[in-house]
């Protein structure tokens, strides 16, 4: 199968804003943000990337930029009278929780996505955490997806449960934090909430465990557990799982394959690219990644997973 591994562009459908974010070890304000401009360049390290989204036209050329120096297109992105959509969150010394201070939906009000023609034929689509009726807008746009990869939030959760379960439904593979896995299934235990959602017909539930890892809920290839990267320089955990996700879809659009083997090598990915987005602040690490960083940290997972097994007789 490997030698008939052909590239394929990945299409996301998220927002793109400005955000302000204070964490323990510093702030910035109106610094490019969104799910899909983290998931764009996590992506872009293996394969093309088209981007729906909207912005206000004061969003700053510069991030426009930033976007179009990688192998980002842009050709989805609808700019609108108005204000860029923005969001402000802290951070604690619990990184794993972002406190949300302030979301302005701005111009992302307005927005119902619109994609290109040529998008439309796209097999590897990513539907990033924005309204489930605006996902459900992008799956009747596009025509033969070969793998359709959704995240949420607590707050679609709550507030829109049926739509969202039925995003869920059409997806092949759900992406949720272990808290927003417990919300929507009302279980603690994330293996019978993993099985549950794989219930209404995903093949796999991939749940997010922030600086815990990742676990992989699958219906053809059981349960597989990655660590996360025992990362000592977090200056800013915001967009960890957008950048998951962009590493995730990224290798598999890359490699045109979504056998099982793929999608844990994909979740490894996924957990490599998310450990530098956290370095530094917004996408400025991701904006000088380098393959070659990106390769090296994917082989220190490989050595973080392994043991030298002695043999299973123990006590003699
Ligand atoms: P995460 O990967 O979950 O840390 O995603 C962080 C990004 O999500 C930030 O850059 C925010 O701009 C964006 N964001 C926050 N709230 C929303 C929302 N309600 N809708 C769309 N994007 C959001």
């Amino acid at each position: 199968m490997r030698g008939m591994a052909r590239s394929s562009p990945a299409l996301v459908v998220g927002s793109l804003g400005l955000d302000t974010i204070s964490t323990p070890f510093g702030s910035v304000s109106d610094v490019l943000g969104g799910t899909s401009s983290y998931f764009s360049l996590s992506a872009s390290n293996y394969t093309d990337v088209q981007v729906v989204a909207v912005i206000g036209n004061d969003f700053p050329d510069e991030y426009r930029r930033v976007l179009e120096s990688r192998r980002i297109d842009l050709r989805g992105l609808q700019v609108m009278d108005g204000r860029t959509f923005r969001w402000a969150g802290q951070y604690k010394f619990d990184m794993n929780v972002a406190e949300t201070l302030d979301t302005q939906l701005n111009v992302f009000a307005e927005f119902h996505p619109r994609l290109p023609e040529d998008y439309r034929q796209t097999e590897f689509v990513f539907l990033a955490n924005i309204h489930p009726s605006l996902q459900l807008e992008v799956l009747d746009q596009v025509r033969n997806p070969k793998l359709v990869v959704m995240d949420s939030m607590n707050f679609w959760i709550s507030s829109s449960k049926d739509t969202l379960t039925d995003v869920m439904r059409r997806a092949d593979i759900v992406l949720l934090n272990d808290g927003e896995v417990r919300q929507y299934t009302e279980t603690a235990n994330l293996i019978a909430g993993g099985r549950a959602i794989l219930d209404l017909g995903p093949r796999a539930v991939v749940i997010k465990k922030g600086e815990h890892g990742a676990l992989l809920i699958s219906r053809n290839d059981g349960v597989f557990v990655a660590p996360a990267f025992p990362q000592e320089e977090v200056q800013d955990p915001t967009g960890a799982g957008d950048s998951f996700a962009g590493g995730f879809v990224g290798y598999l659009a890359s490699r045109g394959d979504t056998s099982p083997e793929a999608i844990r090598r994909a979740i490894i990915h996924g957990s490599a690219i998310a450990s530098f987005t956290v370095e530094d602040f917004s996408v400025r690490r991701l904006e000088r990644l380098t393959t070659a960083e990106v390769l090296d940290r994917y082989a220190t997972f490989r050595h973080l997973t392994q043991f030298v097994d002695e043999g299973l007789e123990v006590g003699a």
